[in-house]
């Protein structure tokens, strides 16, 4: 698990290693945008812990990231819009650090990702 946290570019990500366009962080959480996003304001919300499948992650790490979602979504303004969380290769999960993607239809309102406000 250490090497694999390591290695972990989300991992490095909540480090500060890695530079991240921030939406949201908490004491578990972090909220960043997509760095090849599927549509305009594309985000990752991920829990800090590492852990490469839901099943990996206690139940306490992952209360907060729904209620991210929807706040990031009503940020967009988007009207319909994916929240998604792949798991395994098999899955198309290409980044072994579990991450939900909230993706906003391409028909959101103007000014969706710009920045997401600390609570
Ligand atoms: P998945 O296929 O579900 O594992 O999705 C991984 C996602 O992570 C992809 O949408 C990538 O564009 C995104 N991603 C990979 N590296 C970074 C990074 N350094 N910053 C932001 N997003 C990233």
């Amino acid at each position: 698990m250490a090497s694999k946290m390591a290695s972990c570019i989300f991992c490095k990500i909540v480090k500060g290693e890695i530079p991240c366009f921030k939406l949201f962080e908490s004491d578990k959480t972090l909220a960043f945008l997509d760095i090849m996003p599927l549509s305009r304001g594309h985000a990752l919300v991920i829990p800090k812990v590492h852990g490469e499948k839901l099943t990996d992650i206690p139940d306490d790490h992952l209360t907060e990231i729904l209620p991210i979602a929807k706040k990031l979504v009503i940020a967009t303004g988007a009207q319909e819009y994916n929240i998604l969380q792949n798991n395994g290769k098999g899955a198309h999960q290409e980044v072994g650090h579990v991450h939900f993607h909230m993706i906003p239809k391409p028909n959101a309102q103007e000014g969706l990702g710009i920045g997401w406000p600390q609570q």
